[in-house]
C-alpha cells in the first residue's frame, strides 16, 4: 500500500463513538482508515506524535455565524473562507456558516456568496443555515428588531426554489402566522425545520412537529417554556409546558447546546443529554465573528457588540447575550466550573 497521504497519529488517546482507548489512528486521504495497536508505527510512515493528547474525528458545527473576524452574513465568498478555515483550526472540519435577521436580499446574497467559497473552502462547507427572520420578537434575543417579521411567501419561497439543495436548516418561531407553511415547504425541499426563538404553546409546537419540525435550536436560550399563562387558553389544568419541554420530551425532534459555560447552567446540559440522548443532542458553537480576536467592540446584525471575558453581549441591551465567542472545541473541552 502505497504511503501517500497517509498519517499515523501516534500514541494518543483515540476517541470512538463508544470507547476511548490507547492507540494508534490511521488516516488515509482525509479519512480514518484504521486504529492500530498503541506504538505500531513503522520506519518511513508519516506519524504524529499524539503522547498526552486525545486523538478524534474532526468536529461538525452546524450553526455558526463568524470567526476570526470574518461574518458570513456577507456577499464575499472569501469572508466566508477565511472564517471557516479559522474554525477549520480548531478542529472544526465540517461547517454550516449561519445568517441572523436581515433583509431578505442580504440573506440571499450571503447564501450565493457561501455558495461559491465552497469549493475553494480546506473546511467542509455543508451549506446555509438561515437563522431568521421569522422569530419571536420578545425572544428575539440578540436579532435586531426591525429585521424580526412574520413569514412572507414572496420572500421564502424564491429562496427556497434558489437554494434549497443548499441551505442545510431554517430556523423559525412556529407561532407565527403563516410559519407551519414555511415549515411544510422546508420539510418538501428536504431542509431542516428548526424552532428557535420562540414561545409558542406545547400545542403550537405540537402542530409544528406535525407540519414537519425536527429540530430545535440553542434548546433553552430564548425559548419560552412551563408557563402558568398558558392555562387561560388551554383546556389543561395547572401549568402548561411550553417549547423546552415539548423539544425534551418528543423524540422526533432533536437539539443542540451551546456549552461554553456562560449560556447554560450545567444541570440544564445534563437535563438534556438526560431526555434526548447522545444521538439527539448536537454541541453547536453559535459562535459569532468576534471568536479567535481578543476582547472588544464588534458590529454585528446591524449593531455594536462587546467582548470581554469570553462572553459576548449586546452594547445597548447589555443583558442580552449575543452569540458565543468559543470554538467548538471549546464547548467539547469545557467542564463544570
Ligand atoms: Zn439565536
Ligand atoms: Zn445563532
Amino acid at each position: 500500500m502505497s504511503e501517500h497521504g497517509r498519517i499515523v497519529f501516534s500514541e494518543g488517546t483515540v476517541i470512538t463513538p463508544t470507547v476511548r482507548l490507547q492507540a494508534d489512528l490511521v488516516v488515509e486521504d482525509g479519512r480514518i482508515a484504521e486504529i492500530r495497536e498503541s506504538g505500531s508505527a513503522r520506519s518511513g510512515e508519516h506519524v504524529v506524535d499524539c503522547r498526552g493528547l486525545y486523538v478524534g474525528p474532526g468536529l461538525v458545527d452546524m450553526h455558526v455565524h463568524g470567526g476570526r473576524g470574518h461574518d458570513f452574513m456577507t456577499d464575499d465568498p472569501q469572508e466566508v473562507i477565511d472564517g471557516c478555515e479559522y474554525h477549520l483550526s480548531q478542529g472544526t472540519t465540517s461547517i454550516a456558516p449561519t445568517g441572523l435577521s436581515v433583509p431578505i436580499d442580504e440573506m440571499r446574497a450571503a447564501i450565493a456568496a457561501t455558495r461559491a467559497a465552497a469549493p475553494d473552502c480546506k473546511a467542509d462547507i455543508l451549506g446555509y443555515h438561515v437563522e431568521g427572520m421569522y422569530l419571536d420578537h420578545e425572544y428575539r434575543g440578540g436579532h435586531l428588531a426591525e429585521y424580526v417579521r412574520d413569514p412572507d411567501p414572496d420572500e421564502y419561497l424564491p429562496l427556497i426554489e434558489d437554494h434549497g439543495d443548499f441551505i442545510t436548516e431554517w430556523t423559525l418561531a412556529p407561532e407565527l402566522p403563516g410559519s407551519l407553511d414555511v415549515i411544510r415547504a422546508l420539510r418538501a425541499a428536504g431542509i431542516v425545520a428548526a424552532v428557535g426563538h420562540s414561545q409558542a404553546t406545547y400545542e403550537q409546537m405540537m402542530a409544528a412537529i406535525d407540519a414537519g419540525l425536527v429540530h430545535a435550536t440553542h434548546l433553552y436560550c430564548v425559548m419560552g417554556g412551563l408557563r402558568f399563562e398558558a392555562l387561560r387558553d388551554s383546556p389543561g389544568r395547572g401549568y402548561a409546558p411550553g417549547v423546552i419541554e415539548a423539544v425534551l420530551l418528543h423524540q422526533a425532534v432533536t437539539t443542540e447546546v451551546i456549552c461554553d459555560g456562560f449560556h447554560l447552567h450545567p444541570a440544564l446540559i445534563r437535563f438534556a443529554l438526560m431526555c434526548k440522548g447522545p444521538h439527539r443532542l448536537a454541541l453547536i458553537s453559535d459562535a459569532m465573528k468576534g471568536v479567535g480576536l481578543p476582547d472588544g467592540e464588534y458590529f454585528i446584525g446591524g449593531q455594536d457588540c462587546l467582548v470581554a471575558g469570553g462572553i459576548a453581549t449586546i452594547k445597548a441591551r447589555p443583558e442580552v447575550i449575543a452569540s458565543s465567542v468559543t470554538p467548538l472545541i471549546g464547548m467539547a473541552r469545557h467542564r463544570r466550573r
